[in-house]
C-alpha cells in the first residue's frame, strides 16, 4: 500500500481524536516563534524530534528551515528568503545554523549524483543545463564544520540581514546528542 494511504488513514483517526478533545484557543501556538528564533538544519531523518529534544525546542518556539546539508549558498536563495520572512514578518532576532555529524552530503559527489540521474532517465541536455550549478552546490560541502562556518558567514554578511541579528553555528552529534559550539555570536 502506498504510504500516502497510510498517512491519510492515520489523519482521519488523528482528527477524530482532536475533535473529541479540542485544544483551547488560548493554548494554541502562534505563528510567531515565542523564542524569536530561527533554526537552519539538515533534512536528515535522524534529526526529526531528536534534535528538538536535545536543544529544548518545542512546537511554537522556533522557525525550522531544512535542506540537504543545511547549506546557505545564494544571497537571495530559498533559505535566505525564509530567513528574511522570519526576521521581518515573524519577529525573529536570533538564528542558529545546526549541522550534524555523519551528514550524507559529505559523501556525495557531482559525478555520482549525475550518473544516478542519467541512469534514471534524466536527459543529458537537462543535466548540462544544471551541471555548473549542481557541481558548485555539491562541492560547496566539504565537511559539516566548515559548512556551518560558511553558512554563518554568508548570513552575517548578507546585505538583507540587519546587523543586530545574532547568527550562531552548532554541530550536533547524532551519536552522543551533544552540541558543539562552532560560532557563538555575541555582537
Ligand atoms: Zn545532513
Amino acid at each position: 500500500m502506498p504510504l500516502i494511504k497510510k498517512i491519510l488513514n492515520h489523519n482521519l483517526q488523528f482528527t477524530s481524536e482532536i475533535n473529541a478533545n479540542p485544544v483551547e484557543e488560548a493554548v494554541k501556538p502562534s505563528k510567531y516563534p515565542n523564542q524569536q528564533l530561527a533554526i537552519i538544519t539538515c533534512m536528515d531523518t535522524r534529526l526529526i524530534g531528536y534534535l528538538e529534544s536535545a536543544i529544548g525546542i518545542s512546537c511554537g518556539q522556533a522557525k525550522v528551515i531544512k535542506n540537504a546539508g543545511n547549506i546557505v549558498s545564494d544571497q537571495f536563495g530559498e533559505t535566505i528568503k525564509s530567513i528574511i520572512i522570519s526576521i521581518y514578518e515573524l519577529a525573529v532576532k536570533e538564528i542558529i545554523i545546526i549541522g550534524h555529524t555523519d551528514c550524507g552530503m559529505t559523501s556525495i559527489t557531482p559525478h555520482s549524483l549525475i550518473n544516478k540521474m542519467l541512469a534514471r532517465g534524466i536527459t543529458a541536455d537537462s543535466i548540462e543545463s544544471i551541471r555548473t550549478d549542481l557541481t558548485n552546490w555539491v562541492e560547496s560541502f566539504h565537511n559539516p564544520t566548515d559548512n556551518i562556518r560558511k553558512a554563518v558567514s554568508l548570513i552575517k554578511n548578507n546585505p538583507f540581514i540587519p546587523n543586530e541579528i545574532l547568527v550562531h553555528g552548532l554541530l550536533f552529534s547524532l551519536e552522543k546528542g551533544t552540541v558543539e559550539v562552532i560560532i557563538h555570536d555575541k555582537t
